[in-house]
């Protein structure tokens, strides 16, 4: 208690939507869900009011899901996790379940879109794919909107308003053409962070890289669960927003935020 005590005296006001309700709980953005054995970064505890907290419960369901179904790596792996993540899916959500009877014919053209090859070695309809439904966007994008808050207010030290302007889109980590996409937000991020925890190895559960500037205030990261989950992110004063649309576009980004020496 005295430990929350203290984090709301520090931190008294909800950093999620504008800064004008008064915070009463501690949020962990991105929520226990997310990792192995429910065990995240340190430090990435956020104010929050009891509505922020409690509005994106559902949100945390589908992005803790597919975090989960979307990283390939055996590290991050435990299979009685995923099995609670996908019943709590099929209670509460079941229209975002994954589809897990694609054609072979399904399977192929989504590698193409991905901008990936089949093994030789592997037949079509053997290859570990599943289809994401549309309904899934909406959750992964609003999660994504508050995780950008989170790290807005970590690298800033201050809480975007309601008018800031919040933008985020979603990838594979194994999506090339995605990640592609995303060179230009990657390559103007060179500020790296790494989830970490006194005493456990978080290996690579979760990181991420940024940029940011006072003036014009701009935040802008790509963040990524394992070797899964990609996020990119984007957080700029009103100001910042509308010179972006006046200059014509996303370019302006890169050469608004001066990376640092
Ligand atoms: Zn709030």
């Amino acid at each position: 208690m005295r430990k929350r005590g203290r984090f709301l005296a520090a931190h008294p006001w909800c950093c999620f939507c504008g800064g004008n309700a008064p915070a009463t709980t501690i949020d962990h953005v991105p929520a226990r869900t997310c990792f192995p054995d429910r065990v995240g970064p340190e430090n990435f505890e956020f104010p929050a009011c009891a509505y922020c907290q409690a509005a994106t419960r559902l949100d945390e369901l589908a992005f803790g899901f597919y975090v989960k179904l979307g990283d390939p790596s055996d590290e991050n792996f435990r299979e009685g996790e995923l099995a609670k993540a996908l019943s709590g899916l099929k209670n509460n959500l079941p229209n975002l379940l994954p589809e897990l009877n694609l054609t072979p014919r399904d399977k192929r053209n989504s590698l193409r879109l991905m901008g990936m090859e089949k093994p030789a070695h592997i037949l079509a309809a053997d290859l570990p794919l599943a289809g994401v439904p549309k309904d899934v966007h909406p959750h992964l994008l609003r999660y994504a909107h508050k995780i950008a808050c989170a790290i807005y207010y970590r690298e800033q030290r201050r809480i975007a308003s309601r008018d800031h302007y919040v933008w985020a889109t979603w990838t594979q980590g194994t999506n090339r053409n995605g990640i592609g996409a995303l060179e230009g937000f990657i390559s103007m991020t060179p500020l790296i962070v790494r989830g970490t925890r006194r005493n456990v190895g978080l290996g690579d559960r979760f990181g991420y890289r940024c940029n940011k500037a006072d003036d014009p205030d701009a935040l802008t990261a790509v963040a990524q669960f394992g070797s899964g989950l990609v996020l990119a992110m984007l957080v700029v004063s009103p100001d910042c927003k509308k010179k972006l649309r006046d200059d014509g576009g996303w370019v302006k980004v890169a050469e608004m935020l001066v990376p640092p020496d």
